[in-house]
């Protein structure tokens, strides 16, 4: 028995060692190198003695190095079992080679996880340089996953199978929450995320389908070996399923979730743009209800495209020429029912005289880039409306995310407070959380130059977002507005006041005024006042509406 096992253990290592085409060692699990044989001294250069001990590292370029991409191809590697990819390595003298990487995690006979094989082999000759070329056009350098042009390579190769009534089907995956965890972490954090994404996205599609990433924080998957509708809608909540799964980076955990839009081809597109058109339409529609959800294209996207682009169409008009109104809504004493000040509420009538929801305008606005136009608007008639006003009423008004993101706000602020000779105690400017985390930064900045004037700040739609503390700690507030989904919910006998009992606590630490929004009914007043909640807003009080001088001179 022992004889055999020799036996065997020695052809191994004959077999492995006069390997002359093949680099092939082990790693130990913090990649140091622990054998060598004749193809690693080939390709690499090194001989045993100079690299056994040494970590693998110092086959990467120095920017890889840099940016971690040796531990994270290992760590990918122990999660998944296997990773593989191609790329330049570098020998002992420095030049650079073309290699083909497999890394496999090896278990002990107890299934202990003890190291990794390495198999490399230099391609340089094989592959002339538009081939290495090509694979670089054709994959993601971050991810390694296809880029778009490569996923449609994969659709054109299996597209012919179509014809003889196979389907396609294309999973357009977009990330919920991405950009705050990157601007929270900082980008080598965000890299790893989209890495640990991509991975997933790779187990996901396994054997029936090639994960790709399209740019930004957008991948997709096509699935391929003609899917069955059920299939389709299986592999599509095992996606959202995956990104719902926080992320570990570190000392960091990315909460990111995905929306999934699917298009499958022929129904739905016989080529690569028609589909990824309308997989982008059905996207669009899981983004708009509600997002971490999958939804399947149908024909009736295409009206609600159609409807997008005429909206659009109309609301770039209506900005070159500030075709708004603004409604006022008072915020009033709850305890006194006296009109404190009012809320500036946007309003488009577009050309047809149809009433648009700033619910539903304003993100597509702040996509088109006209909302720092839009908000210079508002800022500005609701300063000089409220100037008008007897001088104890005060004027709210909402801040955009662009608003926010661009530089020169403060004096912007300062310019119209001093041409409108409104005092800046009189104005107080409306933020949300997911505004503020687009880029915590520089939001928190501008916030503290404007609040240096002296305007106040609200935080608006407190409890439907992050509501993180640090948030309240890190930026210059003055008030925070408890959003109305709490408020209604104060009818019901649950636990929801308590929500609203710890929002009003966290105020009172940090020394700031809570106000409630959405107010509709006599008892939701009773247990906000009986809170100590005193400054209200709502239907109860008074709707959106111009403002009437009798409202502040019977006040007054
Ligand atoms: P918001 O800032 O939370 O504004 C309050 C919204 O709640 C307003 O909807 C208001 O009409 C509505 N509301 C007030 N009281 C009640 C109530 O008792 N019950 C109910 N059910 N609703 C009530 P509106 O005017 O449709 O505005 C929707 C959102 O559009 C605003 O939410 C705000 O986020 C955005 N918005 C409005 N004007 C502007 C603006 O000038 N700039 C920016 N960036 N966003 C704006
Ligand atoms: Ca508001
Ligand atoms: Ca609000």
């Amino acid at each position: 028995m022992a004889k055999k096992s020799i036996t065997s253990e020695l052809m191994y290592r004959l077999l492995v060692q006069s390997v002359k085409d093949y680099a092939i060692y082990l790693l130990a699990e913090d990649g140091t190198v622990l054998n060598w044989n004749a193809g690693a001294q080939r390709a690499k250069g090194y001989k045993a003695e100079e690299i056994v001990g040494k970590n693998y590292e110092c086959f990467y370029s120095k920017k890889d190095r840099e940016q971690g991409v040796p531990r994270r191809n290992l760590e990918l590697a122990r999660r998944y079992g296997h990773f593989a990819t191609e790329g330049w390595r570098y020998r002992q003298d420095g030049t650079a080679f073309w290699a083909s990487v497999a890394l496999d995690a090896i278990h002990d006979e107890d299934g202990d996880f003890i190291g990794f094989a390495k198999v490399t082999r230099d391609l340089t000759d094989q592959r002339s340089s538009e081939q290495r070329f090509r694979f670089q056009a054709l994959h993601d350098g971050l991810t390694g996953l296809p880029n778009r042009v490569g996923l449609g390579e994969h659709f054109e190769i299996q597209f012919p199978q179509i014809t003889y009534g196979s389907r396609i089907a294309l999973h357009y995956v977009d990330l919920d929450r991405f950009k705050p965890v990157n601007d929270m972490f900082g980008h080598l954090v965000g890299d790893e995320v989209l890495c640990e994404v991509a991975r997933r996205l790779e187990t996901v599609a396994g054997l029936h389908g090639v994960a790709g990433r399209l740019g930004g924080d957008e991948f997709a998957i096509l699935q391929f070996n003609s899917p069955s509708q059920s299939d389709i809608a299986a592999m599509a909540n095992d996606i959202v399923a995956a990104m719902n799964r926080p992320i570990e980076i570190g000392a960091h955990t990315a909460n990111i979730g995905a929306s999934v839009g699917v298009a499958i081809a022929p129904q739905d597109g016989d080529e690569i743009p028609a589909l990824y058109r309308s997989a982008d339409q059905a996207l669009y529609r899981a983004k708009s209800e509600g997002r971490n959800c999958v939804r399947f294209y149908d024909m009736s996207m295409n009206e609600v495209a159609l409807a997008r682009s005429l909206l659009e169409l109309k609301l770039r008009h209506a900005a070159s020429t500030c075709d708004f109104q603004l409604a006022y809504q008072p915020l009033v004493d709850g305890r006194s029912q006296e009109i404190l000040g009012y809320e500036a509420l946007l309003r488009w009538v577009d050309q047809t005289g149809v009433s648009v929801s700033p619910a539903e305008f304003v993100p597509v606005a702040e996509k088109l880039g006209l909302m720092p136009q839009i908000g210079e608007w508002v800022l500005r008639t609701a300063c000089r409306d409220a100037a008008a006003w007897a001088p104890h009423l005060t004027i709210a008004v909402n801040l955009s995310a662009t608003q926010l993101r661009g530089e020169g706000l403060a004096d912007l602020v300062g310019s119209i407070l001093a041409s409108t000779g409104l005092a800046a105690h009189r104005l107080e400017l409306e933020i949300t959380e997911t505004a503020i985390l687009e880029d915590l930064e520089s939001a928190s900045g501008t916030l503290r130059s404007v609040r240096d004037l002296g305007v106040g700040i609200a935080l608006d739609d407190f409890g439907t977002g992050f509501s993180s503390l640090a948030l309240v700690r890190a930026l210059p507030l003055t008030r925070i507005k408890i959003d109305r989904s709490f408020v209604a919910d104060l009818d019901g006998e649950d636990g929801c006041a308590a929500v609203v009992q710890s929002v009003i606590a966290l105020c009172r630490g940090y020394n700031l005024t809570a106000v409630a929004e959405g107010i509709e009914t006599e008892r939701q007043r009773e247990v906000l006042l009986a809170s100590d909640c005193l400054i209200h807003q709502g239907f109860l009080y008074g709707r959106p509406g111009p403002v009437e001088i009798e409202d502040f001179q019977r006040t007054a």
